[in-house]
């Protein structure tokens, strides 16, 4: 099971000024709704990437300036085999109950990315998943 500690990533210490209530609620969000994922999959998997201040979402190659990472409405899972990854493609039905979204496989060789919120051109009856 993924905790609240996995997805700070000690950050909460360093960057304490910049973690408000709301990212902390926000957090408590996104991991909940992973494990739920997780034990729908049947899958076991730790954090691959939490919670990113935006001093720190800027040394990361490829992230996105607005990252979701940012205000704690995304997780990274580890997903190696990519097991997760298959599993969401397959089971859209499961990120709709959940309220989550999916960065597309393709685009996560190594991890799966989730989201609490939806990507920008989303719309009801769209997919759950998108192209970085
Ligand atoms: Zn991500």
């Amino acid at each position: 099971m993924i905790t609240l500690a996995d997805y700070f990533m000690n950050r909460e210490k360093q960057y304490a000024a910049e973690l408000t209530e709301e990212l902390r609620v926000n957090a408590g969000v996104v991991v909940a709704r992973a494990n739920l994922l997780l034990s729908r999959a049947g899958l076991r998997r730790g954090v691959n990437s939490g919670w990113r201040p935006a001093a720190v979402n800027a040394t990361i190659e490829n992230a996105a300036r607005n990252s979701k990472h940012v205000q704690c409405l995304a997780i990274d899972i580890n997903d190696d085999d990519d097991a997760l990854d298959a599993w969401c493609m397959a089971n859209p039905r499961a990120l709709e109950e959940l309220g989550l979204w999916l960065e597309h496989p393709a685009a996560t060789p190594r991890w799966c990315h989730l989201q609490t919120a939806p990507y920008g051109s989303w719309a009801p009856g769209k997919p759950r998943y998108f192209q970085p």
